[in-house]
Order: structure tokens, then sequence, then C-alpha cells
């Protein structure tokens, strides 16, 4: 059971969590508003709405992890999003980290692997109001070649390598956030895609994901 009611009380809430990722160093305002005007408890059982704008990661099922809210902050303000850019999300998860980049206007195309979390996501009534957002069932390892190519990637789990299907699918110019290695930390890449089509990277702080797993599950 979902809590659906956005009253005072989250929105107090909400304000107290920018405050905290501004002090974290956050800087995006774009990003900053977006989290500011999503009800993020609307994504969780309603057993997690008192503590649904701490800055942490909760459950969501099937083992995955809605991401905490830091993290989101931070991998959308590396990944520059600009309105009607094309992103690829792999990961869809709870939807939060996609629903944030079609707030600031970003054309969004996201890939989750598990066919129960992406049944559930279908479902979900708050996502009428981003017809920005396109859903896809699928190994995010493959990408999505018939829409490429895009402006900006976003990869939401533990990637073991930079996935090379995904920077072809990339714009000469486009950018790639990525949580790259197994393990308990990750480092947090920018990938830059030249006009040669070589990469160039930027290493930034460590972080925790699930895994990037291969193949489809259901
Ligand atoms: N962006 C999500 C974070 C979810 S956690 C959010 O805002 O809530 C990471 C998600 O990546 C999980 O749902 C997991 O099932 C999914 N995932 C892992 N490997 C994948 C793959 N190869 N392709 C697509 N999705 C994948």
């Amino acid at each position: 059971m979902r809590n659906y009611k956005d009253d005072w009380y989250h929105k107090g809430l909400r304000k107290q969590l920018v405050e905290q990722l501004r002090s974290k160093g956050i800087t995006d305002e774009q990003v900053l508003n977006a989290i500011n005007t999503i009800p993020r408890h609307y994504f969780l059982d309603s057993a997690f709405d008192k503590i649904a704008y701490e800055d942490r990661a909760f459950p969501i099922g099937e083992g995955q992890t809605i991401s905490q809210p830091y993290t989101v902050a931070y991998q959308t303000q590396l990944l520059q999003v600009k309105r009607n850019e094309k992103v690829l999300e792999i990961g869809t998860g709870s939807i939060y980290q996609a629903i944030v980049l079609a707030e600031m206007g970003a054309r969004v195309y996201t890939i989750e692997r598990q066919k129960k979390l992406f049944e559930q996501n279908k479902q979900f009534f708050y996502i009428t109001r981003y017809p920005n957002i396109k859903f896809f069932y699928g190994d995010g390892f493959e990408g999505l070649p018939s829409f490429a190519p895009f402006d900006k990637v976003i990869i939401t789990a533990a990637a073991p390598f930079i996935p090379p299907k995904l920077v072809a699918q990339m714009k000469a110019g486009a950018l790639m956030v990525i949580p790259v290695d197994e393990g308990d930390k990750q480092r947090m890449l920018r990938i830059t895609k030249q006009p040669d089509g070589s990469c160039t990277e930027e290493l930034f702080d460590y972080f925790s994901f699930v895994p990037m797993l291969k193949g489809r599950n259901g």
C-alpha cells in the first residue's frame, strides 16, 4: 500500500531534504527543483512514509532499491541535462531517477531487466504526468539501438565495465555517467564521446550500487 496524498508535512520534509543536498555540495538548481517537486513517498510503501525523505536508499522489492537522493542528485548534476535531450537510463527500478530527468524536460528512455518491476511500473498512476518517459523491458547492456543516438546515458546499477554497445549509441559530444566496478564500491565516471568516436574519462566520488546484471529476468 502506498500513500498518494502529498500534504504540507511531506512538502516540508522535501524542503529539508533539498537543503541537506545543498549542504552536501549539490548546486544545480534544476536538479534541486526536481527533487523539491517529486513526492518521493509515492515511490515507497506507506510503511516508509515518515522516513521517505531521509537521505538514504530503500528496498523496493525484487532485491532492488530506490537510490539515495544524494546519489540521484549527484549523477543527475554530472549529466548536465537540458530540455528535450534524449536520455537513455539503464535500471528503471522505482522510476524515481527517470522522473527527475523527465521533470527537467528530458526525453527519457529507461530500461529495466526485471519483468516484475517493469510490469509494476506500468501501473503507477504518477507516470501519466510524464509522457516524456518511455519504458522498456530488456537488457541494459544492449541499450536501444533503434532509438539511438542519445545525448546522455545514465547507468544506475554497478557496471562491471563500460558497455561498448552503449558508447556506440552516444552522439558525438554526448556524456555518460556510470558507476563502474564490481564489489562494494563503485567509482563514478563521466565519459565524453569525442567527434572521432574515442572517449575521455573523468573520475568522481565513490558510491555503492546494486549490480548491473546480464540478460533479462522473468
Ligand atoms: N534508477 C533506479 C535505481 C534502481 S536500482 C531508481 O531511481 O529507483 C538498479 C536497477 O537496475 C534495478 O532495478 C535492477 O533490476 C536494474 N538492472 C540491473 N541490471 C540491469 C540491466 N542489465 N538492464 C536493465 N536494468 C538493470
